[in-house]
């Protein structure tokens, strides 16, 4: 028999032993007080990316970054909790304005990044966090203080931060995708960026719970997207919006969920003109988003819908879920470009046009 006795205390040993030695041990008089398996054991100091990944923010690095980052930034920067994920995670914006901080509601044009729909698209969330620290980076600069004074900008970098967890802890890489509610059928998720209410279900996406495109129960039926609607509508102020996926060297835009070009002209230019200006940085292609495959109830689709927020979705480079760390300089770099360009245009991003 093996025993590894891991810590001795007075009356007490904790330690490692086959299961059948549990029974040996009560017949020599000792009592077993708590017992788990060695898999659960190691499962509560993994919830990490591999090792050979560890450049890639677990929800506990994020957070601390963002700490990190509005606290060194404080005339700019505040962090504020825009709800909670079906496990009580917070999920975490940072917002980047001169002059107001927290969830006070500003009337200076707004843009919104948003990372870490899937949770699998770990990539997402580094570009998010990387244009954070971009921008507080170079807040002196000319055109990024003049952005900083004038609109009123907000990053989630993970806004499925349940999902990028289990996707990760395990230190094995799950291929996971969707939230981590627990469906009736017992299988665990929803698709977020299937779950707005725009054309909510009727194309590209699944009433199954087991499917990886599974709609959930109803519109907005999941508090990640809950969030981002309500997020949305207290701020009417928001004129353009980035919703950042992986993998497919993509910029999309609306419509999502129909086959056909946006019926208004003028919008469909100014999105087409933006595009133009932001994979002039990544060398992505430009392309309406059903042009890729159609799906319902994005992102993007209830964004321009709704709020008529000029709505884009990234799908960034890498060749795979799992593109490694050698990619998140890069990714970042040209990606924090395309942000900047798009923050050029938020005060008005009609003005394209002229
Ligand atoms: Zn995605």
């Amino acid at each position: 028999m093996r025993r590894d006795i891991v810590e001795i205390k007075a009356k007490s040993v904790s330690g490692f032993v086959h299961k059948a030695e549990l029974a040996v041990l009560a017949e020599k008089g000792y009592v077993v007080e708590a017992k788990m398996t060695i898999y659960d054991y190691a499962l509560q100091y993994l919830k990490d990316f591999p090792p050979a990944d560890a450049a890639y923010h677990n929800y506990k690095e994020t957070t601390e970054l963002l700490n990190t980052l509005a606290a060194n930034n404080p005339e700019t920067a505040s962090l504020f909790s825009a709800g909670k994920t079906v496990e009580g995670r917070d999920i975490w914006c940072l917002r980047l304005n001169t002059t107001e901080k927290g969830g006070k509601p500003s009337s200076k044009p707004g843009a919104l990044y948003i990372g870490n729909h899937h949770a699998r698209e770990h990539l997402s969330n580094e570009v998010a966090l990387g244009l954070a620290a971009y921008l507080l980076e170079h807040k002196n600069d000319a055109d990024i203080k003049k952005y900083l004074q004038t609109l009123d900008i907000y990053i989630i970098p993970m806004l499925n931060a349940d999902g990028a967890e289990y996707d990760i802890k395990t230190g094995k890489y799950r291929w996971h995708r969707k939230n981590t509610r627990i469906n009736a059928d017992k299988t665990i998720g929803v698709d977020l960026n299937r779950n707005y209410d725009m054309r909510w279900c009727t194309a590209g996406a699944s009433h199954s719970p087991y499917s990886d495109t599974y709609c959930g129960t109803a519109p907005f039926s999941e508090p990640e997207t809950l969030a981002v609607k309500k997020f949305i509508e207290a701020r009417k102020n928001i004129k353009t919006l980035m919703s950042y996926h992986s993998y497919s060297d993509l910029l999309l835009y609306p419509w999502a969920g129909l086959d056909t070009p946006l019926e208004n002209e003028k919008d469909r230019k100014v999105f087409e003109k933006l595009a133009k200006g932001m994979v002039a940085f990544t060398g992505y292609k430009p392309e309406q988003a059903s042009d890729l495959y159609v799906a319902t109830g994005d992102t993007t689709d209830w964004a321009y819908a709704t709020a008529g927020i000029f709505a884009f979705t990234t799908e960034l480079e890498g060749g795979g879920f799992y593109p490694g760390t050698g990619i998140i300089a890069r990714a970042v770099t040209n990606n924090v470009k395309a942000a900047v360009y798009l923050l050029s245009v938020t005060d008005d991003p009609y003005k394209v046009l002229r």
